[in-house]
This record gives C-alpha cells, sequence and structure tokens, in this order.
C-alpha cells in the first residue's frame, strides 16, 4: 500500500506497530472476513486528545484493511452519564475521521436493537445490518441498546451454573475481595441453587429490591491472583432512568460485563484498549468463553495511553476545570479535547497527524509539547494565508505621503505555494507598527525601530524615524518617519539592506478585531502528578487585545487558517465570532520570527 493510502495525512509514513502487525498477521491468515473494530466513549465528558488517538488507531486500521469501525457508547453507567456528551463525541469523531476515515464509520439505524436468533441451538443475537453513517436515520451503537441480551446472557451464565446473586453489602464485598496479596473469602452467597438465582435475578429486574441490596456476581475463582477474577460484579442496581434506554431498568450491567459481549454482539474482531484494561482481559475472556458463543469471539489488546505535557487526559479532571470555571466550557480553545482545540483551529488532519506519529506501543510515556506544536506548526505552515495584524498597536505617521494617498504594495499570500499568489495592499500616511517593535531607548543589537533608525516596513519600503510625539501623561501618541519609497519593490533602491524588517497595517484601511492569545493552561509538565491541580494552573493562559488587522481580513471564513506574519497561526472563533464583529483565536505561535 502507498503511503497515501494509509497515512492520517499525505505527508506521513505508513503508520506501523505491534497492533498493526497482529492485524496483518489475522488478514494474511484470513482469520476474519472483515476486520471489525470500535471505538467506545463512555459519554461522561467531552473527548480530549488522548481518545484522538484511539480514534484514529481504530478507525487507522479499519481503514487500512477495508474494515469497519463502529461508534458505540459505553453507557452503562446512567449515574454519570449525559446525551450532551453523546452529541459532542458524535460531532467530535465525525469531524476527525472526515474525509480520511469516515467511509469505515459503523452506525445502525436509529432504534434498531440485536434480534434473538438461537444459533446451533446456543443463544445469540444478530445486529442489524451497517447502516449509511450520512443517512439522517443513522445513529452511533449504544452498549444500552444490548440490555435485554445482556440480560438473557446473564440468565444463562445463572443456568450454567456461572453466576449466582449475592446479598454482600458493597463495603463486604470489597472486604470479602481481599488484596492482591491476600486471598479473598467466598461469599456465604456463592452457592445459591441455580433455580433461586433465576428467581432472585428476575425480581431484581422486576423492582423488588432497593439500590446496593443485591448484586448478579460471577463464579470464578476468590483464590485468583488476579482480583479482577474474584468473583467479578456483573449486575447491580440502580433505580434510575438511563438517557438512552429511558426507564425500563433498574438494574445495570458493569462494564467488565457489557464490554466483551457488546464487541461480540457487533462482530468486533479486534477490541483495542488502554494498557489499564490488560488485567481485566482475563476476565473479558472468562465471560465470552463461559457462554460458549457460537460466533468468533472478539480479542483485547492493550496499547499506553497518549499523556502530553502541560496537559490533562482525564475526562473527571477536565470536568473540574468546566464546574471550577477555570475555562469557559468544554470547549474552550485552552482545553485539551477535540471541541477545544478544533476551535482553537486546530485542523482535523494536523491532529490525526500528531497522534499517529506518537506511535503506539506498550509503554506508559510523556510526549514533549513541542511535538504537538511542531505537527501544528508543519500543517499550517503549508495551508495558512499570509496576512498582516498588528496585536499592540503604536501609530506611525510617513510625514512624506500625503493624506488620501496609497502606495500600492504586492505582499505573498503563501510563499510555500508551489507558485506563489500575491495581494494588493495599501500603504498609507498612518500605518500601525507593533509597539513592541519601537524602543526609545532600545537595549545593545536592537535592530527594530529606534530614534534615529531605519527600518523595513515588509512588502513596502524602508522608514525612518524622526520624531517621537506624546501626550500631555508622556504616553507616546504617535511617531513620525520618512518613509523611502525608492527602496520599494521594483524601485533603484529596493535592494537597500536595513537589518530589521517589521509588520505593520495601514491604520486608515485596517480592520479592528478581537484577538485571543493563548498560553498553557498549566504551568508544569505533569499536572495530573500535583495533588491538587488546580494550584498549577497558568493564571496567564488567556490574553484578549483588540488589534489592527489588514483589511482583506474583513472576508475571513471559518474555514481560514492565516498566518499573521511574525505573529503566529490564526482561525476565526467558530463560537463567538460575529459578521461584522470577527474574533480571532491564536491556534499556535511561531518558532521563529524573522526579524528578531
Ligand atoms: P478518561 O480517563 O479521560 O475518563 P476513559 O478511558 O475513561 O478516559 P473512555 O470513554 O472509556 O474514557 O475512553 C474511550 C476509549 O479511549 C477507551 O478505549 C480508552 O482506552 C481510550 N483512551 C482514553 N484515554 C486515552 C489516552 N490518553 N490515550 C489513548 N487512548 C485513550
Ligand atoms: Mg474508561
Amino acid at each position: 500500500m502507498s503511503a497515501e493510502n494509509t497515512s492520517p495525512s499525505p505527508s506521513a509514513p505508513a503508520p506501523s506497530d505491534f497492533i498493526r502487525d497482529i492485524v496483518a498477521q489475522h488478514v494474511a491468515e484470513q482469520r476474519y472476513a472483515k476486520i471489525v473494530t470500535r471505538f467506545p466513549p463512555e459519554p461522561n465528558g467531552y473527548l480530549h486528545i488522548g481518545h484522538a488517538k484511539s480514534i484514529c488507531l481504530n478507525f487507522g486500521i479499519a481503514r487500512e484493511n477495508n474494515g469497519r469501525c463502529n461508534l458505540r457508547f459505553d453507557d452503562t453507567n446512567p449515574v454519570k452519564e449525559d446525551v450532551e456528551y453523546v452529541d459532542s463525541i458524535t460531532t467530535d469523531v465525525k469531524w476527525l475521521i472526515d474525509g480520511w476515515a469516515d467511509h469505515c464509520l459503523g452506525f445502525k439505524a436509529k432504534g434498531t436493537h440485536p434480534a434473538a436468533t438461537p444459533f446451533n441451538g446456543k443463544p445469540d443475537f444478530y445486529l442489524p445490518p451497517v447502516a449509511d453513517a450520512k443517512s439522517p436515520d443513522a445513529e452511533a451503537f449504544f452498549a444500552s441498546d444490548y440490555f435485554e441480551p445482556l440480560y438473557l446472557y446473564a440468565v444463562e451464565l445463572i443456568k450454567r451454573g456461572k453466576a449466582y446473586v449475592c446479598d454482600l453489602t458493597p463495603k463486604e464485598t470489597d472486604e470479602y475481595r481481599g488484596a492482591p496479596d491476600k486471598p479473598g473469602k467466598e461469599s456465604p452467597y456463592r452457592n445459591r441453587s441455580i433455580a433461586e438465582n433465576l428467581d432472585l435475578f428476575q425480581r431484581m429486574r422486576a423492582g423488588e429490591f432497593p439500590d446496593g441490596a443485591r448484586t448478579l456476581r460471577a463464579k470464578i475463582d476468590m483464590a485468583s491472583p488476579n482480583v479482577w477474577l474474584r468473583d467479578p460484579l456483573l449486575y447491580r442496581i440502580r433505580h434510575v432512568d438511563h438517557h438512552h434506554a429511558g426507564s425500563g431498568w433498574c438494574i445495570y450491567p458493569l462494564y467488565d460485563y457489557a464490554h466483551c459481549l457488546s464487541d461480540y454482539l457487533e462482530g468486533i474482531t479486534h477490541s483495542i484498549c488502554t494498557l489499564e484494561f490488560d488485567v481485566h482481559r482475563a476476565l473479558y475472556d472468562w465471560i465470552l468463553e463461559a457462554l460458549d458463543l457460537p460466533r468468533p469471539l472478539p480479542h483485547q489488546y492493550e496499547f499506553a495511553k497518549l499523556n502530553l505535557a502541560y496537559t490533562l487526559v482525564s475526562k473527571r479532571k477536565l470536568l473540574k476545570l468546566v464546574e471550577e470555571k477555570i475555562v469557559t466550557a468544554w470547549d474552550d480553545p485552552r482545553m485539551p479535547t477535540i471541541s477545544g482545540l478544533r476551535r482553537r483551529g486546530i485542523p482535523a488532519p494536523a491532529l490525526r497527524e500528531f497522534v499517529t506519529s506518537v506511535g503506539v506501543t506498550k509503554f506508559d510515556s510523556l510526549t514533549e509539547a513541542a511535538v504537538f506544536e511542531n505537527v501544528v506548526r508543519n500543517y499550517l505552515n503549508g495551508a495558512a494565508q499570509r496576512r498582516l495584524a498588528v496585536l499592540k498597536p503604536v501609530k506611525i505617521v510617513l510625514t512624506n505621503i500625503p493624506a488620501g494617498e496609497e502606495v500600492a504594495c504586492e505582499a505573498v499570500n503563501n510563499p510555500q505555494d508551489e507558485q506563489p499568489t500575491t495581494r494588493r495592499i495599501a500603504l498609507t500616511r498612518e500605518v500601525f507598527i507593533e509597539s513592541d517593535d519601537f524602543a526609545e531607548v532600545p537595549p545593545p543589537k536592537y535592530f527594530r525601530l529606534k530614534p534615529g533608525g531605519e527600518v523595513r516596513l515588509k512588502y513596502a519600503c524602508i522608514i525612518k524615524l524622526d520624531e517621537i510625539v506624546k501626550d500631555a501623561s508622556g504616553a507616546i501618541s504617535e511617531l513620525r518617519c520618512t518613509a523611502d519609497l525608492t527602496t520599494r519593490k521594483g524601485e533603484p533602491n529596493a535592494d537597500k539592506k536595513v537589518k530589521g524588517t517589521i509588520h505593520w497595517v495601514s491604520a486608515t484601511k485596517c480592520v479592528e478585531a478581537e484577538v485571543r492569545l493563548y498560553d498553557r493552561l498549566f504551568t508544569v509538565p505533569e499536572p495530573a502528578a500535583e495533588e491538587d491541580f488546580l494550584k498549577v494552573v497558568n493564571p496567564k493562559s488567556l490574553e484578549v487585545v483588540t488589534a489592527k488587522l489588514e483589511p482583506s481580513l474583513a472576508g475571513a471564513t471559518l474555514a481560514d487558517r492565516f498566518q499573521f506574519e511574525r505573529l503566529g497561526y490564526f482561525a476565526l472563533d467558530p463560537k463567538e465570532s460575529q459578521p461584522g464583529k470577527p474574533v480571532f483565536n491564536r491556534t499556535i505561535t511561531l518558532k521563529d520570527t524573522w526579524a528578531k
């Protein structure tokens, strides 16, 4: 396969890793009719950059093998979940894979559930065919759609003597479980008869018992060195409605029980998850094998989570930032959520390239922030149009240009293009430059504007500072300069060299915009390692300025990406920008500044 066919962006090499090697082996052996993976978020928060890695791995493998990847909500805990999260997750996944792997997206027709179909005399269920993900009727898969088959599988486990109803309290259950170095103790309810278990489980479902009164547990081995095999809970009683399944249930399956069977029901071949599930794998396999199921079983494979420096990758902690109003919302552009990154202006291909380029391993590590930033910069360097903008303006008066006159200049749109195009910008008597680009008392080797000094206005000409005008309070009101128009492109002194080149905009023709400048949200590389991560929040993570922009930026659209020369990459804020009232976010700074 060519790199272009398999990689998240045309420039990246085709990825290879231990999971892809396993899949390739299975494809070579023709072990499965089709490779089917899934991305299984719990709808209890917004997706973050770590999830982007899992999405690109699962959809990437499906894409490279003409397979399918189901978006499935692992929604078995109604207490913490919400439809707001279902909607945001669906939007984020679609955005991230759009145009790259959207054809692999497994969706189902709304409201359809697995049909009970005995298979070779064994209990089994079939999912309805996968729907066209683009049809308005299509929706993601939900583990809660399988509550009925999961219940029937639990009944089957009881009938096989492999599950029992237990009356220990949650506290007692914990105590009986023991610890890795201490064997557990068997529950006194462990040897209930099958008939009694069937009766009690049916009555649990019917709502006869209060929350916490009883549980259904797998009957495995209380002395197992793997504590997850010490008669793990399969069901608990919770008298609450479910955001997707409605009010029909008061018993809810636990993650380990629901996950492997949901994978099975959907015909998943490779169930890929993060390392913390390694110890759960024995239980995943035990449940599927205990049921003696007729179709091929899914298998679980684990990889190390993505951890990014200066960033939190935990929904619980990110929720805290929202609740404590450290950020404005889940999609605040400082958040490492997919929606925050999108709002900040990070293009989906750049995010895909980053999460793929960090590789897939079995070892926990911390990825440097610079790795992410460089991928984004490289992408935007090719994709972004160059424009002139001044964030913190100081006014220049070019005394030898008459008011009302426009000196036409030509600016390059993107020097990275094979055949760069240009646009016209007008030099006028009054222009703004960055206040940083002027020093009344310059430090040594200061090559920007200073008393008596010369500097080039990019795309225009060299100017010389003649006079500093201050107001009554002593603040600078304007800098009066002379423009040497013979140093413009095509003029006799065009080649004249000065050491500094600065950006500018016409003061009479510019447009104003709110511009939001972001810094890291945390002051330490590993905020998650702090006892209280709220104590290491960067108080200067957001600065808002009223900037002056070259007039062409009045026509910017949400899809546009810009490099404001010398200042970084910028994009319109999709949430708060309005026609005639633009709001720009700085997506990322530039690594090198060409004038300093
Ligand atoms: P969080 O810890 O943020 O709450 P989670 O693992 O509980 O995350 P899930 O909704 O269960 O969130 O995650 C969906 C999938 O994304 C899982 O398969 C999980 O393993 C994977 N995932 C979660 N965090 C990361 C990460 N940092 N890097 C890679 N994959 C991740
Ligand atoms: Mg989880």
